[in-house]
Formats: structure tokens, C-alpha cells, sequence
């Protein structure tokens, strides 16, 4: 028996047809993420834990990386 589960963003809430966000907001969160890490508002890891896949974590991280001049 397959059961669709609902699902829903992970940036805004709203209901996706599957999957952990709507289409294009999985960048957006991680932009948002990636600022506040820059601002000083949470840690990298806080911000690696708030993201669903490692992949995702991995792109903040390098971003972040990049932009410290590491
Ligand atoms: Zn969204």
C-alpha cells in the first residue's frame, strides 16, 4: 500500500507535491541561511542542521568557505 504523504516546504510551509520544498526555494533557504550565518544570527551548524540534505549543508559550507577567504 503506498500512502502519498503530504509534505511541505521547508522554507515557507506551504504544500509541495512531494519533496522537501517547492520549486527554487531550496536555494532560497539557504541563501537566507547562509546570511544569517553571516550576520551572526546562528552558527554554520545550526544552519548545516536546519537544512535537509547534506548536499544542501556541503553548498552552505562552501559558499560560506568561500566568501571567509578560506
Ligand atoms: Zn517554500
Amino acid at each position: 500500500m503506498t500512502t502519498a504523504e503530504p509534505t511541505v516546504c521547508r522554507h515557507c510551509g506551504e504544500p509541495t507535491r512531494g519533496g522537501e520544498y517547492a520549486p527554487g526555494h531550496d536555494s532560497k533557504h539557504r541563501g537566507e541561511l547562509y546570511q544569517a550565518v553571516l550576520a551572526c544570527e546562528i552558527t554554520e551548524d545550526q544552519a548545516r542542521a536546519d537544512l535537509p540534505t547534506v548536499a544542501l549543508a556541503d553548498q552552505l559550507s562552501n559558499d560560506l568557505a568561500r566568501t571567509r577567504g578560506r
